[in-house]
């Protein structure tokens, strides 16, 4: 364990962010460099529970063995830690980053006080790797001859590559966008989770072996079925990109974008000519509204901020969440309760002002008659259970309200895959639009062809992405050989 007496004599100290007003002028990453004693004193809070709830169940969805990492860090033994680390996570500058970190959610110390910064201390593990040289290409000793197609280059299918390519199978990974990894690449934004962070990874895995096709859109320019026929094997990774719509009065003004659309193309602009080429959605000099919260919301925030918006407000349809955990959401569940993410503090920390604005429905955007849009016009909401327990949302009278609005962003989640290649290969979906495969097997309804990642389990996280890329390669490396060394996340 960490130190037996750490988690009564230290308290939990995060390792900090940027300062708010300095980290806005720039897209650099937020963190700060922690220092070795930081990590050791904070590695030495964890107690080595007999049950290590963070590292399984409610908490880390890839096994991440948490206290045996904790236990190393404490004791200054950083390339144990490592090796441990990527034995269940391929990717853990990804999570440690941008990961919401569920195992702090289900910490034993979390019971009564903070729980361990389990996220730091992974994150801190994998930068010291690749800063001393330890994480190098690994490729396989032998080839099986069986090529594998992943189509879709994010978490999901980036892991499934890995292991894939570990177990000794030809990889061919295809990618539509121009760039490899996903929502890691042109969704999160750089402030997260820094670009050369990802091409770092997907230069490894080159290395290692993985081949990758960028502008290949399966479907479009790359014939699915031919693809199919040339493979042993198909796995499908194409994320949940369709994005939920707000079909209200004034939905079709300019100045109304899907988040997506603005993040993409913001990354996209920076990392080709550091914005030089305008191609490039601008909040500079406008009053922005969000609407939606969560990641998405988070990175419309911040985004909108470096740009140098006017104002910022944020929608919530829901209510603000209580600061402690209610008594229906008990340890080790995930706690749903008040977070502020980067996005805001940077709003506070420039106007004062926490920039969400709860219970608030979108009735119509404003025309400023010349077909874009001059505000959102909206009205305030109030949730009552009915008998049998369900939430019902219901208009408060005389709460009608107009917002002023130039640039208009809508984060309000993602309906599931789009449908072209899977219609093509003649799957089945559930009843919720995604790709139809039991998490464990991952099998589509088609011999040969697989699915894992947001389009088998809809919109989520990178760690639970990651899972489903192991999971996946597992169950295709069974499916080619008969049986797998490969391990199976829970
Ligand atoms: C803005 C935003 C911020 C987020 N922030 C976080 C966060 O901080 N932490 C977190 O844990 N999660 C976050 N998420 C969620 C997380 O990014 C996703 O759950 C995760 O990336 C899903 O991985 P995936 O591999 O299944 O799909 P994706 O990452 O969506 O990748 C799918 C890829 O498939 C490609 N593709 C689709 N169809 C085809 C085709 N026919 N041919 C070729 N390529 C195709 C797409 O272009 C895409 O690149 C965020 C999501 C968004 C939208
Ligand atoms: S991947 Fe996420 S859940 Fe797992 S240990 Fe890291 S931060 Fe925690």
């Amino acid at each position: 364990m960490g130190k037996p007496t750490g988690f009564k004599e230290f308290s939990r100290e995060k390792v900090p962010y940027r300062e708010p007003l300095v980290r806005i002028g720039d897209y650099g990453e937020i963190f700060t460099e922690p220092s070795v004693a930081h990590l050791q004193t904070q590695g030495a809070r964890c107690m080595d529970c007999g049950v290590p709830f963070c590292q399984s169940g409610t908490g880390c969805p890839i096994d991440n063995l948490i206290p045996e990492w904790n236990h190393l860090v404490y004791e200054g033994r950083w390339r144990e830690a490592l090796d441990r680390l990527h034995a269940t996570n391929n990717f853990p500058e990804f999570t440690g980053r941008a990961c919401p970190a569920p195992c702090e959610g289900a910490c034993v110390l979390g019971i009564t006080n903070p729980p361990v910064t389990i996220k730091n201390i992974e994150n801190a593990i994998i930068d010291r790797g690749f800063a001393e040289g330890w994480v190098a290409p690994c490729p396989p000793a032998t080839r099986t001859g069986k090529r594998v197609s992943i189509i879709g280059s994010g978490p999901a299918g980036l892991a499934a590559a890995a292991q894939l390519n570990k177990a000794g199978h030809e990889v061919h990974v295809y990618e539509r966008a121009d760039r490899i990894g996903g929502l890691l690449m042109y969704g999160i934004p750089n402030m997260k989770l820094g670009k050369d962070v990802v091409e770092r990874r997907v230069d490894l895995l080159r290395a290692e072996g993985v081949q990758f096709h960028t502008n290949a859109n399966v479907g479009e320019n790359i014939d699915a079925q031919k693809l199919y026929d040339q493979s042993d094997a198909v796995l499908l990774a194409t994320g949940a990109t369709k994005p939920r719509d707000l079909p209200i009065p004034g939905r079709e003004l300019n100045g109304v974008h899907f988040a997506m659309e603005f993040l993409g193309k913001n990354t996209k602009s920076m990392l080709d000519s550091r914005h030089d080429d305008g191609a490039y959605i601008s909040a500079e000099g406008k009053d922005v509204v969000v609407i939606g919260g969560g990641d998405t919301g988070t990175d419309c925030i911040g985004t909108s901020v470096r740009h140098g918006c006017k104002s910022m407000v944020n929608f919530e349809l829901l209510p603000k969440p209580p600061v402690e955990r209610a008594a229906d959401n008990p340890w080790p569940q995930w706690p749903r309760i008040l977070r502020s993410d980067y996005g805001h503090e940077e709003v506070v920390a420039k106007w004062g002002d926490d920039p969400r604005q709860y219970c608030i429905l979108s009735k119509s955007f404003i025309d400023d008659g010349a077909g874009n849009v001059a505000g959102v016009r909206t009205v305030e909401v109030e949730w009552t259970k009915d008998d049998n327990g369900r939430w019902n949302m219901s208009e408060k009278a005389g709460t009608e309200k107009e917002w002023r609005a130039q640039l208009v962003l809508l984060a309000m989640g993602f309906l599931g895959p789009e449908h072209y290649v899977s219609d093509m290969l003649k799957i089945d979906y559930d009843d919720r639009s995604n790709y139809r495969a039991a998490h464990g097997e991952f099998s589509t309804t088609v011999p040969k062809l697989f699915a894992a990642g947001d389009c088998r389990r809809g919109q989520s996280l990178v760690v639970w992405a990651i899972n489903e890329g192991r999971g996946a390669a597992r169950a295709i490396d069974v499916f080619l050989m008969g049986s797998s060394s490969l391990p199976a996340p829970g």
